[in-house]
């Protein structure tokens, strides 16, 4: 894997190999990132110092088989203070690649805002200093007017990454965000406006004959999965009947997990209303992306966690007003999920009449207010310095109570589940290593359509098909989680999309092993592969203990404590202690949360990494 350091501050690229050893081990995307970022030491750092490093690193398959097609961004987070990372879509990855780059490690900080190009192998720098101070898509237009009819992959920062907003986004192309934990904070802070990567090689694969006929066969098994019928007619939109009929349609900061009435967010109606074409990541036969024209944009919108967080969430139900709030996070570039949880937080303040001398009153649903809050957050204007900082660190500053209703995990904020609605995600989001995240385990084997793989894959018997599918019990998820775990890091670390794996398992272990052998040359049984994943997860849990000193595998007390009524006419509560306990158990961890000894020996994690015997010139 050919590696580029660049030092912003001098203007300076060096190039490299990661070594043979570590990529075995930690294979690359996610698994690299995290490693290098282990070995950089920086668990102490203020996340924006210019010490910390913000590493761009392509799975070992990104580009190359389809739904190959996510690249991380990871970092010392700005919104957790512990590890962080964000995974995105779209073609970023695709054309570092076809730049024979795979990993890019950003250090120190420019002494003017600039632009990283990406061409014939390369890393340029380009001053950027009459674009700093501009929205993504108007940097994005200009760039793309510049670059006349050259085919290239834009990863962006707005106002809210250059003013250090904690959950700001990067924003890729037509508008796919790698937007959790505050990674375009972080960009912001080494003065990059983003990177634009020019390409027009070929992504390298080791055995290209072999390759065709694994690709065609692959593509076939994805666009023939019933399970993905879905998402390529409406896109992950498609959730929201789902979720509405079950009780997991978050609402009103997670008063309720349903609304009165979603005629107006409703997928047909959507579709109909706006003109969708359907578009997606290189390479994806799926296609979930959802395109259209705003503003007299291209943009890709109306994803199901956004449509969510800025919908039923803060009371928005009419889609044309969610698609307006989307666009407009994309182009300030600010993390959707947690901008509405921040505003959500402040409807609840003011639903309860708390903190108003602070806090600006705002009642659910009210669009023009919700617009001035997000101004006031990007700009960091008044009130949006306080908001600008996350949930959690907001509500500590506000005080008067507020704290309980600040729903994050380890400072990240929650997603769009209802953790009592669907137990596999409650557990989910509170042992994250990054903070909340319904994508670090994603654990969907557990769901119904998935019984016969978790029949496979875990060993589950026949006759508890009942209980184990039943996601509104804890019988069963510390076991979910934990497998999920490893195969979502798997995933995140060969650039592979979790919808092909966790959601679907349209990609089964034997195809990932097979992919792998033939694109890189990497030869791994399943059960190495997925020790690899639990290898990742176990690094990552001890980068957060050396930065944040504690596991804080917690979930806010409503979640806890306040009953949510289920469509079922159940009521429910989750009971995360006894998950957490059976999960610490098959990890191999203390009842701390604490990796055991014996736990890291057996996967070969050391206690310390050298950044020179990972980085090879
Ligand atoms: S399924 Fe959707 S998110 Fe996944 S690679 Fe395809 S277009 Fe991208």
């Amino acid at each position: 894997m050919r590696c580029a350091l660049v030092d912003l501050y001098k203007e300076s690229v060096e190039y490299g190999y990661l070594n043979e050893k570590y990529i075995r081990m930690y294979l690359g995307g996610r698994g690299i990132a995290s490693l290098i970022l282990y070995a950089f030491k920086g668990f102490n750092l203020d996340p924006f110092s210019p010490d910390n490093v913000l590493i761009i690193s392509t799975g070992l398959l990104t580009g190359t088989i389809p739904g190959a097609a996510r690249t991380i961004i990871g970092t010392k987070s700005p919104a957790t203070f512990g590890i962080g990372y964000s995974a995105v879509g779209g073609s970023l990855g695709f054309y570092l690649r076809k730049n024979l780059i795979d990993v890019i490690i950003l250090r120190n900080t420019a002494k003017k805002p600039v632009f990283l190009v990406i061409r014939n192998n390369e890393v340029l720098f380009e001053d950027a200093s009459d674009f700093w101070g501009l929205s993504v898509y108007e940097t994005r237009r200009r760039i793309i007017r510049f670059f006349k009819e050259v085919p290239l992959s834009t990863a962006l920062i707005g106002p809210a990454g250059e003013n250090k907003v904690r959950f700001a986004s990067i924003i890729v192309d037509e508008g796919r965000a790698a937007a959790r934990t505050g990674v375009g904070a972080v960009m912001g802070s080494k003065k990059v406006k983003g990177l634009i990567v020019v390409g027009t090689g070929e992504v390298p694969v080791l055995n290209r004959e072999e390759f065709r006929k694994l690709s065609a066969n692959l593509s076939k098994k994805a666009v023939t999965n019933p399970a993905f019928t879905l998402f390529k007619v409406h896109g992950t939109m498609s959730l929201i009947p789902i979720k509405q009929a079950s009780g997991d349609l978050p609402a009103y900061n997670h008063q309720r997990g349903d609304v009165d009435d979603i005629s107006r967010i409703d997928p047909e109606y959507v579709h109909k209303t706006l003109g969708i074409r359907s578009g997606g990541c290189v390479p994806c036969p799926i296609r979930c992306g959802r395109l259209l024209r705003y503003k007299s944009e291209n943009i890709e919108a109306l994803e199901y966690e956004t449509m969510d967080s800025l919908g039923p969430l803060i009371g928005v139900l009419d889609v044309q007003d969610i698609l307006y709030l989307n666009y407009l996070v994309n182009d300030y570039g600010l993390d959707s999920i947690s901008t509405g949880k921040v505003i959500a937080w402040v409807m609840e303040c003011h639903q309860r009449g708390l903190a108003q001398k602070i806090l600006p009153p705002i009642k659910w649903g009210e669009v023009e207010r919700i617009v001035e809050v997000i101004n006031a957050i990007a700009f960091r204007k008044d009130y949006g310095n306080i908001l600008a900082e996350g949930v959690k660190k907001a509500s500590e500053i506000v005080g008067e109570d507020t704290e309980k209703y600040a729903m994050h995990v380890k400072g990240l904020e929650i997603p769009a589940q209802e953790p009592r609605a669907v137990k596999n995600f409650a557990l989910g989001h509170a042992t994250s290593n990054r903070g909340a995240d319904h994508l670090y385990a994603l654990p969907c084997i557990s769901y119904p359509h998935m019984w016969e793989k978790a029949k496979k894959y875990l060993q589950i018997p026949e006759e508890h098909k009942n209980i184990f599918t039943d996601n509104t019990e804890e019988n069963y998820k510390a076991l979910v989680v934990y497998f999920s775990e490893h195969l979502a890091a798997v995933s995140d670390a060969l650039g592979l999309c979790k919808f092909y794996t966790n959601e679907t398992l349209t990609y089964e272990l034997e195809d990932i092993v097979t992919s792998l052998r033939v694109v890189a040359g990497i030869d791994i049984s399943e059960k190495e592969l997925l020790e690899i994943g639990e290898r990742i997860v176990n690094l990552e849990r001890l980068y957060l203990l050396k930065s944040i000193n504690k596991a804080e595998d917690v979930l806010p007390e409503r979640f806890i404590r306040e009953k949510l009524p289920l469509p079922t006419r159940k009521e429910s509560v989750v009971n995360l202690e006894v998950m957490l306990k059976e999960y610490y158990s098959l990890r191999g961890w203390s009842d701390d949360g604490v990796p055991r000894t014996e736990t890291l020996e057996r996967l070969k994690i050391e206690e310390e990494y050298s950044f020179d015997d990972i980085f090879r010139y």
